[in-house]
């Protein structure tokens, strides 16, 4: 859209986040404005029936490759109870890596047999609880296999898995490289009697679906050769990273070709972006890496794992939240300059990708969105109330379908995965956005999430 300031025309780009049919339906409601005045500041609200769906779909993709699998919710990409209380009864496992995570998914039904401990260098206190609970250990390094063999003599054996460093991957400080593999089998074949290796995992960044097949297709081999050595190895772990669509194709591309420092307020840059489209994303990634053939395979990578009676793990943490959740915050005020500066009730804690040097593209929604006289689009760039230059919600400059007014509501949509909750404190003495859960049976009921943190 045009916009006339007194030197120039500036065309800029939009970017409007993608909603489903629920999430449009709880915009309509009364219910946002309700709960902005209730609980007195921004707020987050969360949809555990669209999770539901999410793991649905991923089930039944598994289910027509007829492979045998098993799902895990990396619980790291969102803080809430309500994802874990259904992971508990959907019976699904959960992918955790602190001992706060642990307790989490324990506390809220989940057992220890369908947990799967990740994460780097885990302390001797996570080891100790992961082998008495009978997790699954990703071993990361030779040094932690060694404690927990120490730990499995005096407790109980241990249920591991090797996490391999794919070798395309040379500068990841995570994994076990080829050599480091080798050493950690033969150790495994030492210690029998207290360490079940039970296969391979690998956690890729990046969204490649032909790489995930390769180094799939390798894992299924490193377990056939463990397997001759005596050892279970029967499963593969292929990790996360099943991509998000958030805009829509077109958009995208014209923002990419077209982005500039101008579209950001100070003429902020950002050397790069998270992919907000995905031509093929969530559960279709795993159909396409398993219809797949892995590099130097014969086969389907879905028809290795059936012929090598290989069991599937997958941890998707990103995509079962896929439109499970958004932001809502209140305008608090609006400067009109060349371009608006928009102040919300909250922070950018609560967008975290503002903390990793770019920007939650995905532009916010201002409700209401019908009724108020439209007085032209009026880019704008969103603040925080804070005192600090940096806390920005939105740098670029959101060409808003009107002048916001006090008291409007701004909701940046799809930010149950990463975005709302890593970052958040209790700095400048404000509360943590409150989590909503709502109920969508019926007609919509709300309660907050049991995570009072
Ligand atoms: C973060 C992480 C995941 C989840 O990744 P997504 O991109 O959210 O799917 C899965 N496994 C491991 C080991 C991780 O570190």
């Amino acid at each position: 859209m045009a916009i006339t300031t007194t030197q120039q025309v500036v065309d800029f780009p939009t970017l409007p986040a993608r909603r489903s049919a629920r999430v449009r339906q709880v915009m309509r409601s009364p219910l946002l404005d309700e709960l902005s005045h209730g609980l007195g500041g921004p707020f987050h609200i969360l949809l555990p029936d669209t999770f539901d769906a999410n793991v649905a779909t991923f089930e039944s993709v598994l289910a027509d490759g007829c492979v045998d699998a098993r799902i895990y919710y990396a619980k790291k990409a969102n803080k809430a109870a309500c994802w874990i209380e259904r992971c508990a009864r959907q019976d699904i496992g959960v992918d955790v890596s602190s001992v706060g995570e642990l307790r989490e998914a324990m506390s809220h039904g989940v057992r220890g047999t369908d947990l799967v401990v990740t994460g780097p260098a885990k302390s001797d206190t996570l080891l100790s609880i992961a082998i008495l609970q009978d997790c699954l250990i990703a071993i990361d390094a030779l040094d932690e296999l060694d404690r927990v063999i120490l730990l499995a003599t005096t407790l109980r054996p241990a249920h591991i898995l090797l996490r391999w460093l794919p070798p395309d991957q040379p500068d990841s400080r995570f994994g076990l490289d080829d050599h480091e593999i080798l050493t950690a089998l033969r150790r495994c074949i030492d210690s029998t009697s207290v360490i079940e290796m039970t296969g391979f995992s690998f956690h890729l960044s990046g969204y490649r679906i032909q790489a995930r097949a390769d180094l799939a297709g390798q894992l299924i081999d490193h377990c056939l050769l463990a397997r001759a050595w005596g050892l279970r190895a029967d499963r593969i772990n292929i990790g996360g990273g099943f991509a998000v669509d958030y805009v829509d194709a077109p958009d995208w591309h014209r923002f990419t070709c077209d982005q500039r420092a101008e579209h950001f307020h100070a003429g902020k840059t950002f050397e790069d972006f998270y992919p907000y489209h995905s031509p093929i994303a969530g559960a279709r990634v795993l159909r396409a890496v398993l219809a797949a053939r892995p590099a130097g395979g014969h086969a389907s990578l879905a028809t290795m794992l059936r012929s090598s009676d290989t069991t599937l793990l997958l941890e998707p943490g990103r995509a079962l939240l896929d439109q499970a959740g958004f932001t809502v915050f209140r305008v608090q005020g609006v400067k009109a300059r060349e371009y608006g500066i928009v102040t919300v009730d909250g922070t950018s804690l609560s967008l975290s990708e503002q903390w990793f040097n770019s920007e939650y593209l995905p532009e916010p929604v201002l409700l209401p969105e019908t009724g108020a006289e439209s007085d032209g689009p009026f880019p704008a760039c969103i603040g925080g109330a804070s005192c600090l230059e940096a806390d920005m919600l939105s740098w670029r400059k959101i060409p808003l379908p009107r002048r916001p007014k006090v008291g409007d509501l701004l909701v940046y949509l799809n930010t149950a995965g990463y975005q709302m909750d890593s970052n958040e404190s209790t700095f400048h003495e404000a509360p943590l956005p409150p989590k909503v859960v709502l109920d969508c049976a019926d007609r919509i009921r709300w309660r907050l999430d049991r995570h009072a943190r």
